[in-house]
């Protein structure tokens, strides 16, 4: 449906801003003006709610949010021992994938031991029977060693270095607003997913109601307090989510 994702990408908030009186997502839409202008609106969409219909600027309630967005940037010296935390982190599992690999590798190389000397012994034997049963062995080991093949090209690592990985990642700690000015639709839904643990509420003639800062920017804005459980983030579904479960790994 391009339609619904065009109009999607136009309205990052669609469904994360709520309505401050009933607490259903805001939905959007675009009206226009005699002249011919096209603005373009968020507004609750609950048949029963008294704020029905009543429409909020995007630019308004998008400015807002932007506001609160760099109100979020966390304190270098804290983003230094979050980069440091990402690394170990990396650097660790590298470390148990390589090691797996290693043992896989190992398997292999022993299957083709074993092939090997199947095959030399097989130019000896005579016997159909004894000559049937060597073949089947053979297959056998093959099929092994395909398997482990299957699982080595699975370990397949690092498909991208730290500094692609986890790029994203830092950037979007370091700095939440670039990702949310500069970022694509999909980096935007994943700042919201991972930024904040509630929706935020919209309340006419007021604005954005405060905001519940997910885990991670907690811990950043106050590292040594000590956090209280994950974050939410079961407002949305989207496709980011398993990408949200990568960084959400690295903070566990
Ligand atoms: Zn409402």
């Amino acid at each position: 449906m391009p339609d619904r994702k065009n109009r999607d990408e136009q309205f990052p908030l669609r469904g994360f801003v709520a309505c401050g009186s009933c607490g259903w997502g805001y939905t959007s839409s675009y009206s226009k003006s005699r002249n011919g202008e096209r603005h373009a609106y968020y507004h609750c969409f609950n048949k029963s709610c008294e704020l029905r219909g009543k429409t909020v600027r995007r630019d308004d309630l998008e400015g807002q949010f932007e506001q609160l967005v760099r109100s979020m940037e966390p304190d270098p010296m804290v983003f230094e021992i979050a980069t440091k935390m990402f690394k170990n982190a990396w650097t660790q599992r590298a470390a148990q994938m390589g090691a797996r690999r290693r043992a896989l590798q190992a398997e292999s190389d022993k299957l083709d031991g074993s092939i090997d000397q199947l095959l030399n012994s097989v130019t000896q034997v005579k016997s159909q029977t004894v000559l049937a049963t060597f073949e089947k062995k053979i297959e056998d080991l093959e099929n092994q060693k395909l398997v482990i093949a299957e699982r080595l090209a699975q370990s397949e690592q690092p498909r991208l270095s730290f500094d692609d990985s986890v790029r994203t990642a830092l950037a979007f700690l370091q700095s939440p607003w670039k990702l949310w000015t500069f970022g694509n639709y999909e980096h935007k839904r994943l700042l919201l997913q991972l930024a904040f643990s509630k929706r935020i509420e919209w309340v006419l003639k007021e604005g954005l109601r405060t905001a519940e800062i997910a885990l991670p920017f907690r811990a950043l804005a106050n590292f040594s307090s000590a956090g209280e459980g994950g974050g939410g983030g079961d407002w949305i579904r989207t496709s980011v989510r398993s990408e949200a479960g990568r960084f959400t790994v690295c903070w566990n």
